[in-house]
């Protein structure tokens, strides 16, 4: 196993065998399985615990604060690095 730096509770950092970009794995919400994330402030997910839940577009314009409210917390939010890769061919299961 390797030793990498643990990002999140069953998360750690590691990198796409294919284009060697920054990428963490995580569970996929909707399968259940691995698959890669990368950083990304406009993607559609956050990980939380080492699962990959889909959040939808970040709001361009912030919801108006009301006096004295705290700002929200940031959250780094994720895309998955099967859409994005540029091998992303290579990520296909062989039928
Ligand atoms: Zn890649």
């Amino acid at each position: 196993m390797s030793d990498a730096p643990v990002l999140h509770r069953g998360v750690s950092k590691t990198s796409c065998r294919s284009c060697s970009k920054p990428i963490v794995f995580a569970e996929s919400s909707s399968t259940g399985k691995l698959a890669p994330f990368e950083e990304d402030d406009a993607g559609l997910f956050v990980i939380e615990n080492g699962k990959a839940r889909y959040v939808g577009t970040p709001d361009k314009t912030p919801a108006q604060l009301e006096l004295g409210a705290p700002p929200p917390e940031k959250v780094q939010r994720w895309t998955s690095h099967f859409a994005t890769c540029p091998h992303q061919a290579s990520w296909r299961k062989p039928r």
